[in-house]
């Protein structure tokens, strides 16, 4: 019986993991938390779910909650609460704002869930991995960030649509912030298991170009439609599979670093890991090119100043 809860659910993207979750038919419970304000929102989404989900003949259960005790046993809690980037707003300048609330629920899920695994979504994700770590008190394994995996999905399309082949043959991945400092790990990527720059068709491939499309991947679909959803919440819902199946999967995700890669030490930041029903089971040391290193450093820099100053100023207004 796995039970798993969503905080920020009458969001967009608390809303479709919901639903993504419930037609994979593996969860025994959904919690969707939210505040009081968006309670009936969320019973109407929840309605609304049922009749699609009947469809399928799924009997999960979707239970509407602004109760934090509503929260026990939840094997998985996923904080997606917050305010969303607006058009050419950096995740950076969402900090202060998304900390407090990220900080309330993470004691409230220590309290209620004291077992269970923080997943975070709220943006800037990293600064908020590091934020959820020291609200919560969990060991590093049990708090993990979705960024990066999502940035990794974003390049395995681009590459998949450049060389017209299936993406299950496109294994690579982003790493560093999610954000504008991160790093596709170019060195690490292969086709068909063939290394990319040993790839017949890559010298065609405009490497620049490539890496501005996927930091710019998630600012274009804003631009667009005004939100990210589907990307996130599939991947999201890879995370969660990942952890109740306890596949052991290679994926990407934000976690607190100390030296395990490239010496980087006191940043949650994008690494490969290995995923199992604990959280993380491992962080796997990536080897990397020297440009690629450098610019991991300075997504290190950059999320660890920013983390610093919304420590900073959350220890102030206490
Ligand atoms: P959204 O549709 O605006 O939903 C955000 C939810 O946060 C609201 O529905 C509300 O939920 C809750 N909320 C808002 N203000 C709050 C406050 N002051 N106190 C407590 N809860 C509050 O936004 P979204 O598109 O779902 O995005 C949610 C977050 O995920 C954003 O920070 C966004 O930048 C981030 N994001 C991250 C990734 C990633 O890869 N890491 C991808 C996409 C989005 P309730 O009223 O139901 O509680």
């Amino acid at each position: 019986m796995v039970k798993i809860t969503i905080m920020g659910a009458s969001g967009t993207i608390g809303k479709n993991v919901a639903f993504t979750l419930a037609k994979e038919d593996q969860i025994h419970e959904i919690v969707m938390f939210s505040r009081p304000t968006s309670n009936d929102r969320v019973k109407g989404e929840i309605r609304d779910m049922y009749d699609a989900l009947s469809a399928d003949n799924i009997d999960v259960i979707l239970t509407p909650s602004c109760e934090y005790e509503d929260l026990k046993d939840s094997a998985i809690v996923l904080i997606t609460s917050g305010t969303p980037r607006k058009e050419g707003m950096n995740r950076l300048d969402l900090a202060i704002p998304n900390a407090k609330i990220v900080e309330e629920y993470s004691k409230n899920i220590a309290k209620y869930a004291p077992d269970s695994i923080i997943l975070i979504v709220t943006n800037p994700v990293d600064v908020m991995t590091s934020i959820a770590l020291d609200a919560s008190g969990f060991d590093k394994h049990r708090v993990i960030g979705l960024g990066n995996h999502l940035d990794s999905l974003r390049l395995k399309t681009i590459l998949s649509k450049f060389f017209q082949i299936n993406s299950g043959e496109i294994h690579t991945r982003v790493i560093g912030e999610h954000g504008d400092h991160m790093v596709p790990l170019l060195s690490s990527t292969t086709i068909g298991g063939i290394p990319l720059k040993y790839y017949v068709e890559s010298t065609q491939l405009d490497v620049p170009a490539l890496v501005n499309e996927v930091r710019t991947a998630g600012n274009k679909i804003i631009s667009k439609k005004g939100a990210t959803e589907y990307g996130p919440s599939y991947a999201i819902s890879n995370l969660i599979a990942t952890i109740v199946n306890d596949s052991r999967k290679v994926l990407t995700v934000s976690t607190y670093l100390e030296g395990e890669v490239e010496g980087v030490y006191d940043v949650s930041l994008g690494v490969p890991v290995i995923l199992c029903k604990r959280g993380i089971k491992d962080i796997i040391p990536v080897r990397m090119e020297d440009d690629e290193r450098m610019e991991f450093f300075e997504a290190a820099r950059t999320v660890k100043k920013c983390t610093y100053k919304v420590k900073d100023t959350l220890k102030e207004e206490e």
